[in-house]
């Protein structure tokens, strides 16, 4: 019935004219020389933006977690604990590191780090916690960051999907000692590939800017405070070029009228899903109070892994964008194979990767498309249920 109407995809980036003139501009004036005007101008507007008071543009959100576990010294034989309900790349930055990834459980209906269990896993090896913020909807984590400050660990924030959320007052990325964010194609704002490493602790952002820059002082070369830049410490190439920099600089100048549609494509979801919900159906995103979410995703949690199956390719085959979230980490075939992980270790992470759906969302999503994704799912889930 639905075979001939326009796909619905999961996720599209919103560029306009000004991001092709932004970058257009940037190549006509040739200065594509990294860490140059756009760079600085990027990373100012996001540490005012957000108050946070050290901003690294680097090229993903990947490469910033791996900044920061090189600034806060993490190597062979450390341990981080992370959740299993996560990207790949929380994961990678710990093994590049050297050190070894501790998978801890997650709790429903947060979805955040299990602090009883992270409890149970901190050694005197625990080297730093890795908290992953899901789906740009900021959660309650002081226990977790008690339990941390208590034991003098650090805390890095992935808060990849998190630009424009907060939590009572305080945007996302700026809980932890550090945090990254993600400007990748499919984050509310993109310069194709991208990211920040961010931090208030001025010891760390002087270690991430050398670990930054090939493992040279070349950013103080660049201030003016050394005559020549020489190689300080270990590191890598994570210096973004002018030419994303300058198309994110024109991203960031859209991010409120992105964030705001997002966030009424998100509430409104809520709002028309709210009714269907149930024990037998589904249940909506958690959202506590005094928590701001960027609308980055919208995810639903079937009753169980097969109704999410079957709901999954019955939206697919109707054009409609949907998908899971995530293969837990912990069970995935490189960390079974390595440390014999187990998918039965950690059973809430199993049970909600199974029944996790997600729905299309990105700002000029129109209300008639919204409508046609709700009254799809809500139709298959009540058929199938
Ligand atoms: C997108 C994402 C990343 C990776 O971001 P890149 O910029 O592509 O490296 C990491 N963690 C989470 C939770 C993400 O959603």
């Amino acid at each position: 019935m639905t075979a001939d109407l326009p796909k619905i995809p999961l996720h599209r980036s919103t560029l306009d004219e000004s991001d092709v003139q932004a970058v257009a501009d940037l190549l006509r004036s040739g200065s594509l020389a990294s860490d140059g005007a756009w760079t600085k101008r990027a990373q100012a507007l996001l540490a005012e933006r957000f108050g946070l008071r050290h901003v690294l543009l680097v090229t993903s959100a990947t490469h910033a977690l791996e900044l920061a576990m090189m600034a806060l010294g993490v190597r062979a034989g450390d341990e981080v604990i992370l959740p299993s309900f996560t990207f790949t790349s929380v994961a990678t930055s710990i093994v590049r590191a050297g050190a070894t990834p501790v998978f801890a459980e997650i709790t429903e209906p947060a979805l955040t780090l299990d602090v009883g269990d992270v409890e149970r896993r901190i050694t005197g090896k625990t080297r730093a916690i890795l908290l992953a913020h899901y789906a740009g909807v900021g959660m309650d984590n002081s226990a977790l960051l008690d339990l941390a400050h208590e034991r003098g660990i650090p805390v890095v924030e992935d808060a990849a999907q998190c630009v424009g959320a907060r939590y009572r007052g305080t945007w996302l990325g700026g809980f932890g000692d550090a945090a990254c964010y993600s400007f990748h194609y499919t984050k509310n704002i993109t310069c194709g590939e991208g990211g920040a490493f961010v931090t208030n602790r001025s010891d760390l952002a002087r270690k991430a800017e050398i670990h930054r820059e090939k493992g040279t002082d070349r950013s103080r070369f660049l201030r003016g405070e050394v005559d020549k830049y020489r190689w300080m410490d270990e590191g890598s190439s994570y210096v973004p070029s002018e030419i994303q920099s300058a198309l994110l600089c024109s991203q960031i100048d859209k991010l409120d009228g992105i964030t705001q549609n997002r966030r009424q494509l998100f509430d409104r979801y809520l709002d028309r899903l709210a009714a269907h919900a149930g024990p037998e159906t589904f249940r909506l995103p958690h959202v506590p109070e005094g928590s701001e979410p960027n609308g980055h995703l919208l995810y639903l949690l079937l009753r169980d892994g097969d109704l999410r199956n079957e709901v999954l390719c019955t939206l697919r085959d109707q054009g409609i964008g949907s998908t899971f979230h995530y293969v837990p980490l912990h069970s995935s075939p490189y960390a079974s194979k390595r440390w014999g992980y187990r998918a039965e270790e950690l059973p809430v992470t199993e049970s909600v990767c199974s029944r996790l759906l997600r729905l299309p969302i990105y700002a000029g999503l129109t209300e008639a498309e919204q409508d046609r994704v709700i009254e799809s799912f809500v139709d298959t889930v009540r058929r199938l249920a």
